[in-house]
């Protein structure tokens, strides 16, 4: 536990030390704290580990990381008449320490915690930083299909233009098949910052905002069903799939848009 500093103490407030107020006092309870909060097991396995290497001094580490707040509890015994004291930060990657009698008993509130299956809480905590720094790991699941099936065709990229056959035209979005008349459904909730004719081959086509530097949009469609500052949810529709502007066939072709310039939505789906 040497590593683990303490850094700017302060009295733990006494909402903390309610929480704080039943014990985990063994390293079997700790491990079962381990267990019901896995999302911390690695720095909870750090703190057995490092508690058993550094003797009887280091009774238990417990830490939770759930919504970004670390907690992370040391008990050394030759602290044992020191009032307890504590340091929370929301930085995930820092661990807080907390340094309390021996005998003083702990627990934990579970936090809220986010489902993965959950795409609206995904995509609102993924773009808590700019969609430029999100990472493809982060990025992948976050949006929604805009079809309800998905039948891929060209993919984004470089390739030959199937309307005027340049080489390495470069595929501004995903496209999928499908025919014509099908809902096309906004891939995350937002505001729809254009619902019109796109002049450069998009034919019918919207955008829709997502927020923090994160667009999406939809073209060649037959008819579009939403206007322009409109408030829209996941899965809404947007409009009907068609063969509009520079298309050789009934086809959606979607976008995702990063600060203004497209990336692969493949990355997002
Ligand atoms: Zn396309």
């Amino acid at each position: 536990m040497s590593e683990v500093k303490q850094r700017g103490r302060r009295r733990a407030s006494s909402q903390a030390t309610h929480e704080l107020s039943s014990v985990v006092g063994s390293r079997r309870e700790a491990i079962a704290a381990e267990r019901a909060h896995s999302s911390s097991s690695t720095t909870v396995a750090q703190l057995l580990r490092a508690g058993a290497s550094s003797g009887a001094g280091q009774k238990v580490g417990v830490a939770m990381a759930a919504t970004g707040l670390v907690l992370a509890v040391a008990l050394p015994a030759t602290q044992a008449s020191e009032s307890l004291q504590m340091e929370t930060t929301t930085a995930s990657a820092v661990e807080t320490v907390v340094t309390a009698g021996a005998e003083v008993p702990i627990t934990f509130a579970a936090p809220e915690v986010h489902s993965a299956l959950n795409a609206d809480g995904k995509l609102k905590q993924t773009l808590q930083v700019n969609a430029s720094k999100v990472t493809p790991q982060a990025s992948k699941g976050t949006l929604s299909a805009p079809l309800k099936t998905l039948a891929p065709s060209s993919p984004f990229g470089d390739r030959i233009s199937p309307i005027t056959g340049q080489v390495d035209e470069h595929h501004t979005g995903q496209d999928f098949a499908v025919a014509s008349g099908t809902d096309v459904l906004s891939a995350a909730g937002g505001t729809v910052t254009f619902a019109g004719w796109h002049q450069y081959g998009g034919g019918n086509r919207v955008v829709v905002d997502h927020g923090n530097g994160l667009s999406t949009s939809y073209n060649h469609m037959s008819s579009i069903t939403v206007k322009v500052g409109q408030k829209i949810e996941r899965g809404d529709t947007v409009g009907l799939s068609g063969s509009t502007g520079a298309s050789t066939g009934p086809h959606l072709h979607f976008e995702v848009i990063v600060n203004d310039e497209t990336v692969d939505p493949m990355g997002w789906l």
